[in-house]
């Protein structure tokens, strides 16, 4: 094993899943999220993630309902009868790519980024566009073209078009409207052992959150959020938050792993969170700190069932939980994630075995939950 710097945070936990598996029968359905990945759902657009939710819920809960911003907000009622600990699961239905903003007299079409993609991978990607899925590319001139100066020059976003073959202004006109969405055409696919998709940020989230309301009942009253807007700003968690008022809420999302070499070829020992080494809890991110008492809660769930977990170094970036904790008087939040590479690009990179085990805790944190979690 390489060596590598352990910081004094990550606590002490066997270096790999057991081989035998604790007997928690659900398992995350990858069919679905096959159509999740693949449904076209950038942020405030996400009407198609919504409906394959709605579908997939609707036998499992108590009740659901669709509020202002597109959120589905959904109840699934604690197994006895009796007041139970009011939690919530978000997982949001957004996903980043692009939004047609004009139309060249060429027929190409002008975009804005939708959510945090970097420019170095946009070039040259097949996309869809629009409801339709018209398939179109973000055109690059071929190397042919270019003289020496042109080839190391960065591509600005502005420079660049889609194209959906339309011959004038008019023919792209009657194609596409001003407003419609742009996404990565990658199809989801089953690897060895590990799943790619375009949008695994989220939609992994949103497979294992439809897959615990499927489950239970749980000794708590279950609230999920299935959020617009995350990638632009955390915007749908808000107001589900503010809608639900839960006791505690667990933000499920996708994190970037930052496990491959560096530049100049050597092993990366910066971890932020690495493939294969189980569901990622969060201790802190750019948006919020996570309460302690949950983080503790779930680490305990993991080790006493021998799952494999890690610890998300703290850094940047965010998810719902940073904004479900600052709603009406305050919400005790953690994050748990899957951990993916290549995120926000045209393919991420999840382990099975890491989504499976990060469900796994999830069903257990839902089963063995009660008030005595948040004693301080
Ligand atoms: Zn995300």
């Amino acid at each position: 094993m390489p060596t590598r710097t352990r910081p004094p945070t990550r606590p002490a936990r066997p270096r790999r899943a057991p081989a035998h598996r604790p007997a928690i029968p659900a398992q995350p359905d990858v069919e679905l999220l096959r159509a999740l990945s693949n449904a076209a759902a950038v942020s405030g657009d996400e009407g198609a993630v919504r409906r394959l939710v709605l579908e997939a819920i609707g036998p499992h809960v108590d009740e659901v309902k669709v509020d202002a911003l597109g959120n589905v907000l959904a109840v699934k009622r604690a197994a006895r009868g009796r007041a139970a600990p009011r939690l919530l699961l978000a997982a949001h239905m957004d996903e980043v790519g692009m939004m047609i903003v004009d139309h060249d007299s060429d027929g190409s079409l002008r975009f804005e980024i939708v959510g945090g993609v970097s420019e170095r991978v946009l070039l040259g990607k097949a996309v869809t566009v629009g409801p339709r899925r018209l398939p179109g590319v973000i055109g690059a001139a071929p190397v042919h073209l270019l003289g020496s100066e042109r080839l190391e020059t960065v591509v600005r976003p502005g420079q660049m078009r889609i194209d959906i073959g339309a011959a004038s202004q008019e023919a792209a006109r009657r194609q596409v409207a001003v407003g419609e969405r742009a996404t990565f055409a990658t199809e989801f696919a089953v690897l060895a052992g590990a799943l790619r998709g375009k949008a695994l940020d989220d939609r992994l989230g949103c497979a294992s959150l439809i897959g615990l309301l499927r489950g239970g009942p749980y000794p708590v009253e279950l609230h999920a959020a299935f959020t617009v807007q995350e990638e632009v700003g955390l915007r749908g968690a808000r107001v589900a938050g503010y809608a639900v008022e839960p006791q505690a809420a667990i933000a499920l999302d996708c994190t970037p792993t930052n496990d491959l070499p560096d530049s100049r070829g050597r092993e990366n020992t910066q971890y932020n969170a690495r493939l294969g080494q189980g569901p990622v809890i969060y201790l802190a991110d750019g948006r919020t700190i996570s309460d302690r008492r949950l983080v503790d809660y779930l680490r305990r769930l993991a080790e006493d069932a021998k799952l494999p977990y890690q610890i998300r170094q703290p850094g940047g970036g965010g998810t719902d939980a940073g904004a479900i904790q600052q709603t009406r008087a305050g919400v005790p939040v953690v994050s748990v994630s899957v951990p993916a590479r290549y995120l926000h690009s045209p393919a991420a990179l999840a382990r099975s075995a890491d989504w499976e085990n990060t469900f796994r805790l999830l069903t257990l944190a839902l089963e063995r939950y009660d008030a005595r979690v948040l004693r301080r």
